[in-house]
């Protein structure tokens, strides 16, 4: 049985990158949770020009060096105005925030430091070069990168690229994640249940999992317990997606068959067993695009492996393997930049009484959440069980509690892993 951070590496060793074969041009207006291919570099410079930082005058601070200097008003600069005076001895014009700073000026007074005197102005302080000036370039230089590839796309970076008028972004392509359900047991959300069945419910988990993490899903439905049939599903599985999530059949009952069928496909298994709780049988396995071509699936003509989870089927451990196992390896699949893969982890203090499981790490879902004082968690009401669904709304959290440890009493501290998409 693997460790849970052995089972993570072997994960993301096999996962590979896009590159520049998975570039799409698409307009700005659909970049949000996208990835940059290449970085964007800027346009000009920003500022493009000297501007105001307050409303107020523009003036000459040897004008003005000490309080009481009193100025002739020649210009007015709003925002959007190209001023063409040029400020001479003794002279002020009037600016607003952002407003170009007219030549000869060198510093701005803001309006509440000034008063209206005998036909201009008299300001009331003494004034350094350079104050409340924004100079051109002071932010950023032409040529420099303002977002490195690698980069996620939310509300900031799309901000930055429109100012820059980089309106169509180079970005990497959205993984394609197959997912399959499998079991006897399963019917679909709208089909009579009989006696002995229970809804396919991850599905819906999975795929909502997928859109979340910026995937593309592609939705196989519901394979029975049969050889046959779970090696027809897994070969049109690894032949259309990037990623396949399937769902039960890895534990060691008698129509467990995915891990068989897998090894019988020549799929390289990564791993099998991770002493975690929930999510002991984990089989992940790798098929090389040599594999896919000798198995006659790349009709695509993909160059790239393909990566298949065969994931527990209890509802809850089939969340947990993809919050702990699957969400690393999309985002390093997608592209992202290396130090945003890996889950993020916080210490909390725990609000509910915590208990271990044995030798496996125990992963205790709940609420993370901040006080004054800092992080805490606040486990779900009623049993910890993987087959228990209902207890799972509103995780934000996974408590961790070491293989071998026993308890975490209320108000000591527990290690959170987070429940989010790191931007
Ligand atoms: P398995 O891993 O196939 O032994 O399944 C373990 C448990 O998870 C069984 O109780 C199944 O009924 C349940 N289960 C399996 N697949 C699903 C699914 N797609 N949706 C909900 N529950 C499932
Ligand atoms: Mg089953």
């Amino acid at each position: 049985m693997l460790s849970v951070a052995e089972a993570e590496a072997r994960i993301l060793a096999l996962c590979v990158p896009f590159g520049k074969g998975d570039r799409e041009i698409i307009p700005i207006t659909e970049g949000r949770g996208r990835i940059l291919a290449e970085a964007v570099l800027a346009a000009r410079d920003v500022p493009h020009w000297d501007n105001s930082a307050m409303d107020g005058f523009a003036v000459r601070a040897l004008d003005c060096q000490r309080s009481g200097a009193a100025l002739t008003v020649i210009d007015e600069v709003p925002a959007g105005g190209n001023p063409d005076k040029i400020l001479g001895l003794g002279q002020a014009a009037r600016i607003f925030t952002g407003g170009v700073l007219p030549r000869g000026a060198d510093a701005v007074v803001m309006q509440e430091e000034t008063e209206t005197g005998d036909g201009g102005i008299v300001i009331n302080t003494a004034v350094k070069a350079g104050q409340f000036v924004r100079r051109r370039g002071d932010y950023c230089r032409a040529g420099a990168s303002i977002l490195a590839a690698g980069t996620c796309l939310g509300p900031a970076e799309l901000a930055i690229a429109a100012a820059n008028q980089t309106a169509k972004l180079s970005v990497l392509r959205r993984p394609k994640v197959a997912i399959l359900s499998t079991g006897n047991e399963l019917v679909s959300v709208d089909q009579t249940l009989q006696p002995g069945q229970i809804v396919d419910s991850n599905r819906y988990a999975l795929t909502a999992f997928v859109e979340q993490m910026g995937g593309i899903p592609v939705p196989l439905g519901i394979v029975g317990d049969r050889r046959e049939d779970v090696t027809k599903a897994i070969r049109q599985a690894i032949s259309e997606a990037d990623l396949v999530l399937s769902t039960g059949g890895v534990s060691v009952g008698d129509y467990d068959y995915v891990e068989a069928v897998l090894e019988e496909l020549g799929g390289a298994i990564a791993t099998r067993k991770v002493s975690i709780k929930p999510g002991k049988p984990l089989t992940v396995a790798q098929f090389s695009a040599g594999k896919l071509r000798h198995l006659g699936l790349d009709s695509q003509g993909r160059d790239r492996p393909v990566i298949y989870f065969g994931l527990p089927g209890n509802p809850v451990s089939a969340l947990v393997s993809c919050w702990r196992f699957v969400a690393p390896a999309l985002r390093a699949i997608s592209g992202r930049s290396p130090d945003t893969v890996a889950p993020q982890f916080v210490k909390a203090t725990t609000r509910s009484p915590l208990r271990g499981a044995g030798q496996r790490d125990n992963y205790l879902w709940g609420r993370v959440a901040v006080d004054k004082d800092g992080f805490y968690f606040q486990g779900a009401t009623g049993h910890y069980n993987s087959a228990n669904l209902i207890n799972l709304a509103g995780t934000t959290g996974l408590a961790i509690i070491p293989g071998g440890q026993k308890t975490v009493e209320v108000g000591e501290l527990v290690e959170v892993m987070l429940i989010q998409e790191p931007g």
